[in-house]
């Protein structure tokens, strides 16, 4: 059994804050400073360029990638580390189209993340505008399956209202159809217990900085099936991808497996404090972190429709249907939420009317969504959403 009052105390929230926005940017490992400050001074400062090798700083994206291979249930060998969530998306969205060169359409839904369908349009621009970016309702994208789709492009779990897809029905429908899937969990690895292997994805690819507690910035991963890693064509083609990098040979030739979705440096810095939160993960297993966080969700929906009939629940109420995010609409969600995050309960609004409250078993607990409930039934209730401080736009919300 995961201990997640021991995993609790392992990070550095300040005091009397409930802090339900780590499905955007999760908090600060206590360890992390120290292993940065392990980097810097230890390894940089005194390795110097001999840190490559003496502190195996080239072979980190390997070794975290297997770290969260684990928690998404891959095979050992087949996820790394490196650059951000877009440039995987178009990593592993480029490749699939070579691998079907007779198919033009990317397939996705109206709920996946704007820079998910922006990388997808910026490359079908870049090969001539012969592709189709096509997308389809949510509810719809079963049947929006056909034979001319090359590739299927899937956000399992939906950052705006938390809805989750059926990564193996969807996959199996896709394969029927000849197609290949790239499966996006940015909002489910370290949400959710994932099986890629399994569920038989052929791409993955997700962000460490959300739900794993990477850091702001911390480095992307990318997961390839075992049966496209020696021949899924990158289209990044880095030296560090290369065969032989440092035979530094004038032409590229694509590395084994998964080195291939290797680009060029890795940022040694940002995987340090990766490093120290995965050292977190190590101590958790998924299916109990799957149960706390559906009792953490069943608890706080249940004590916010009670207090708060205004709200309106976006989020499915079946469990197989979500994630580990629960959101709901108010016409003046964004001045709502800023007079939450006033009184000490952070979530996040996102356009037009959605206020986000992301669960993590890892440091919130029932006394936490206790204590959510009652501050939201007092801002709802009591329409401090009317004060004009709060509806003051800042740039990121
Ligand atoms: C958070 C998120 C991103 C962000 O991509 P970055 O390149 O890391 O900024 C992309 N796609 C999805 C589905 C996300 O949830």
């Amino acid at each position: 059994m995961t201990d997640f009052a021991a995993t609790k105390a392992l990070f550095d929230l300040p005091a009397g804050l409930v802090y339900l926005d780590g499905n955007s940017l999760g908090p600060l490992p206590k360890a992390a400073p120290a292993r940065m400050e392990q980097a810097m001074r230890a390894e940089w400062g005194t390795m110097l360029i001999g840190g490559w090798n003496q502190a195996n700083w080239m072979a980190q994206p390997r070794r975290l990638g297997d770290r969260i291979g684990r928690l998404i249930g891959a095979e050992p060998g087949h996820t790394v580390i490196g650059d951000t969530l877009s440039i995987k998306v178009f990593q592993a969205l480029s490749a699939c189209l070579a691998l079907r060169p007779d198919r033009l359409v990317i397939l996705s839904d109206t709920g996946n993340f704007p820079s998910d369908l922006y990388m997808a349009e910026g490359l079908v621009r870049m090969l001539g505008g012969r592709h189709e970016l096509r997308l389809a309702e949510p509810e719809d994208l079963e049947d929006a399956i056909t034979e001319e789709v090359a590739v299927l492009l899937v956000t399992e779990v939906d950052y705006r209202t938390g809805r989750r897809h059926d990564m193996a029905r969807l996959t199996a429908r896709a394969h029927a159809m000849g197609a290949l899937v790239v499966w996006d969990l940015a909002h489910s690895a370290g949400a959710l217990p994932v099986d890629v292997a399994g569920g038989g994805a052929d791409f993955a690819v997700g962000c460490t900085y959300k739900y794993l507690n990477g850091g702001p910035g911390a480095p992307a991963f990318i997961y390839v099936a075992p049966r496209h890693a020696h021949d899924a064509p990158p289209a990044l083609s880095g030296w560090l991808g290369h065969r032989a990098p440092f035979a530094f040979e004038l032409s590229y030739t694509a590395g084994d497996g998964i080195d291939r979705m290797r680009v060029g440096t890795p940022p040694v810095l940002a995987m340090a404090s990766l490093e120290a939160a995965l050292d977190i993960w190590d101590a958790v297993e998924m299916d109990d972190l799957r149960r706390a966080s559906l009792a953490l969700t069943d608890r706080f929906i249940d004590g916010v429709e009670a207090a708060c009939p205004d709200l309106v629940l976006a989020t499915p109420r079946d469990h197989e249907r979500r994630g580990s995010q629960v959101s709901f609409r108010h016409p003046d969600g964004y001045a709502a939420m800023q007079a939450l995050i006033a009184r000490g309960v952070v979530g996040d609004f996102r356009a037009p009317d959605i206020m986000r409250f992301g669960f993590a078993p890892l440091y919130i607990g029932s006394a936490e969504v206790d204590r959510a409930i009652e501050i939201i039934a007092e801002v709802m209730n009591g329409r401090h959403y009317d004060d004009a401080a709060y509806r003051q736009r800042a740039a990121v919300t």
